[in-house]
């Protein structure tokens, strides 16, 4: 099967109750990119790809739409399947994982409709029907942040993940005793996500003031440096999510027992194709996961859903999806939505969902 047309749009999702705030920067819209592939027997798929503005990971919208068209030319009339893909791929731009894994999704999304496949039977077969799911606050007020934990804990979601960092390290230690006295006993597990945000005195800071709570500390630090200084004076687990740039940091990162888990994300690895190797160096070492992506619509979010749902269940630490936070949706019907706190995977093949390709646009770029 080879590809025989590439299309590119550029789609505004708003945020819903925005501003929304990280340590890395204040969310008000986002500009996601969508890929529609054509296939030589008319084949449809769909990727996407949605920095969370441009000051979050080594990315930003307009990057992905220049790597997509330095690459497309060179990719038509190439063999479509994921390792083909990416070796092509790989051969015509070097590094931009975020732009490579919008057109991986949407060879999965084609290779799974051609043949009548769910996207997660292609990735070795779903494990389960509902894949859980985690919510992640914004940093916001201490008294605010145990409120939102208290409801979705309500709704049924089994993992809740704090942002915390760029502010002073009290308020981050004061939410987290917070939200724990609201969760407490109730089975929810919970990470501390600093963003690359703290520095390590204040990450030990409040690994030592937090220490009788049972939560993880997702990426405190910008760098893998500072986080193999600090690591033996946690008191917690330390998940990498920002540095775990591709399957080698990835590794790396196990390999040398740097980390206890990772969050990790789609684009950032390059695709379900490296994404799946990940998952199962993983299941090797025993060591939990997410299946997230950053942010965009209901593409990017069915393609976690499916990875999410061949993950070990005991490993699995949820597929986060940007669907609580942004308006609307680009399939009124089987658009990916969260139901007491997991996602039901979507039922027809490839990604399960179609896009209404109204709502873009005229494509920014056709090959
Ligand atoms: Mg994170």
């Amino acid at each position: 099967m080879k590809i025989r047309e590439i299309h590119v749009y550029a789609h505004d999702l708003p945020v819903t109750d925005a501003p929304r705030v990280m340590s890395s920067g204040t969310l008000y819209s986002l500009d996601t990119t969508l890929v529609r592939i054509v296939t030589d027997d008319g084949t449809e798929g769909w990727g996407e790809t949605c920095p969370v503005g441009p000051t979050y990971a080594e990315a930003h919208a307009e990057g992905a739409r220049a790597a997509l068209a330095a690459m497309a030319p060179g990719l038509i009339g190439t063999e479509i399947w994921p390792l083909v893909l990416h070796r092509t791929m790989d051969g015509l731009l070097n590094g931009h994982h975020y732009a490579k894994a919008a057109l991986d999704i949407a060879a999965h999304d084609a290779i799974g409709r051609s043949t009548g496949l769910g996207v997660a039977e292609l990735l070795g077969g779903r494990l389960v029907e509902r894949v859980p799911t985690y919510y992640s606050t914004g940093v916001g007020d201490p008294d605010e942040t145990a409120a939102i934990a208290r409801e979705r804990l309500a709704e049924g979601y089994p993992r809740l993940q704090v942002k915390l960092g760029g502010r002073d390290v009290e308020t981050d230690i004061e939410t987290l005793h917070k939200v724990w006295a609201a969760i407490r006993g109730s089975g929810m597990r919970l990470a501390a996500d600093g963003n690359r945000g703290w520095n390590t005195r204040d990450v030990l800071r409040l690994s030592a003031e937090c220490a009788e709570i049972p939560l993880v500390l997702e990426q405190p630090c910008d760098t893998v440096e500072e986080l193999a200084r600090i690591r033996p004076q946690l008191r917690h687990p330390l998940y990498l999510d920002e540095s775990g740039t591709s399957l080698n940091a990835a590794v790396s990162a196990a390999g040398t027992g740097l980390v206890d888990g990772f969050g990790m994300k789609i684009t950032r690895i390059g695709g379900l194709q490296p994404m799946r190797a990940f998952r199962d160096l993983c299941a090797a070492r025993h060591l939990p996961h997410t299946s997230d992506d950053a942010w965009g619509g209901d593409v990017i979010a069915a393609a976690c859903a499916h990875l999410g749902a061949t993950v070990r269940p005991e490993l699995n630490e949820g597929a986060w999806i940007a669907a609580p936070y942004i308006e609307g949706h680009y399939d009124d019907a089987a658009g990916i939505r969260i139901v007491d706190g997991h996602i039901p995977l979507p039922s027809g093949p490839g990604l399960g969902v179609t896009p209404d390709r109204d709502l873009f646009g005229d494509p920014v770029a056709q090959f």
